[in-house]
């Protein structure tokens, strides 16, 4: 039981924590919910800019800003996330939980990660291996199941999602990816039996278990025993699953996987059902792709339910299509701020011609996206999860694609 003194003081401590950590992650974008919020109003006014650019340019003005800005931010984030950012909850004495979708095929999380296996009378085919759900994933599986594990599908190469299949799974099941995953896990056993011949082997033991654990070639994820390269259809049993490629995305090789049967769609870090992406697109490696990827989902499968790799609960279309929006609006945003952003007025801010060109740069690159961020922030701030964390580095990714990516730059016409 809590005293009241002692739930006020946790209470308080909690703020402080979430405040610090916000400040330290976050800052300048904390400068724009600040003004927005004291103003009251939508608008993005130049003297937004400027307070940022002069915090930016001026370490000296920062402490003051920042005792403001993190008492907002916390009074923000005990606002809560949206009811649409909370998945079920996970049993603590556990640390996972796990759920048949339909039809054999269930789903697993630590409210982090997700992944996904289908259960068939030939076996368990199981799909990547997050390390931060770890071991936890066999106990998932042999809650619904006695069938051994027979299959493995990676969804890409990232060892967040597939670092755990180095331990957990038989040696003997069938591993399969898209043949660009197959040469990335390549060229690591490559580079990493290099290292081991030097001598160089590295020191791990400093790691927690949960971050990635790939420092000799026994810790790396098996290499695919089956690669593809286009469409691959995997029937075990008495159960389907499709592998579909449809081009670069998040990184080469990053697969769509199918389940007709139980109307399932898998795609790992494109769309993040309930939550704004990842830092800057989720890390995609083709922008153009990404964007791209959301309409492919839409248009080309037929799913009620949708797994995302990440967070805290299973997605819908309609979450897909949130997420397309959010997209539409993010171009939109970025185009208006790198139209509108000039270099002459940043010159003038920054006061001057310098040698140090990058400091004119950061100026307008600073500049470009804090106008992105305040344009898109009124309609997402409380629609999804963990926008006033990452917004600005979505700005960041596209503004910049806008202004250097052929193939993103046809994106702003429409
Ligand atoms: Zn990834």
């Amino acid at each position: 039981m809590l005293t009241g003194t002692t739930f006020t003081y946790s209470i308080v401590s909690l703020a402080l924590i979430m405040a610090l950590l916000t400040s330290l992650i976050a800052l300048p974008f904390q400068m724009i919910g600040v003004v927005e919020a004291t103003q009251g109003t939508e608008s993005r006014s130049d003297d937004v800019s400027t307070e940022i650019i002069d915090v930016s340019l001026n370490s000296t003005n920062s402490s003051t800003a920042n005792a403001t800005t993190t008492q907002t931010s916390s009074n923000a984030n005990q606002s809560g996330i949206p009811e649409t950012a909370i998945g079920p909850t996970i049993p603590p004495e556990k640390g996972y939980f796990v759920e048949e979708i339909r039809d054999g095929l269930y789903w697993v999380t630590d409210g982090s990660y997700n992944t996904m296996f289908l259960v068939t009378d030939e076996g368990v085919v199981a799909v990547d291996a997050p390390p931060s759900i770890g071991a936890n994933y066999l106990k998932a599986i042999s809650e619904v199941t006695d069938q051994p594990i027979t299959h493995v599908i990676y969804s890409h190469s990232h060892l967040d999602h597939i670092g755990a299949a180095a331990s957990i799974f038989p040696e003997n099941a069938t591993y399969i990816a898209h043949e660009a995953i197959a040469q990335e896990l390549q060229r690591a056993h490559n580079g990493l039996q290099m290292t081991n011949t030097t001598g160089e082997e590295a020191d791990d033991s400093h790691f927690a278990p949960a971050q990635i654990p790939a420092y000799n070639v026994s810790q790396l994820p098996p290499i695919p025993t089956e690669t593809f390269t286009q469409n691959h259809t995997l029937q075990v049993g008495n159960q389907t699953l499709m592998l579909n490629y449809h081009g670069n995305n998040h990184e080469e090789g990053n697969i769509f996987i199918y389940a007709p049967a139980q109307r399932t769609l898998m795609l790992v870090d494109i769309i993040f059902p309930g939550w704004i992406p990842f830092v800057y697109l989720a890390l995609a490696e083709d922008v153009y792709g990404y964007i791209q990827a959301h309409d492919t989902v839409l248009n080309n499968y037929d799913f009620d339910t949708f797994v995302g790799g990440h967070l805290t609960r299973l997605g819908t279309r309609e979450d897909v299509q949130i997420q397309r929006e959010f997209i539409t609006d993010l171009i939109n945003a970025s185009n208006n701020a790198n139209q509108n952003v000039t270099f002459g007025e940043i010159l003038q801010k920054v006061g001057g011609p310098t040698n140090n060109v990058w400091t004119i740069f950061n100026a307008y690159l600073n500049t470009v996206d804090e106008q992105c961020a305040n344009e898109m922030l009124p309609k997402w701030q409380h629609r999804l999860g963990g926008v006033e964390e990452f917004l600005l580095t979505q700005c960041t990714t596209m503004t910049e694609s806008l202004r250097i990516e052929p193939s993103t730059k046809t994106l702003e016409q429409q």
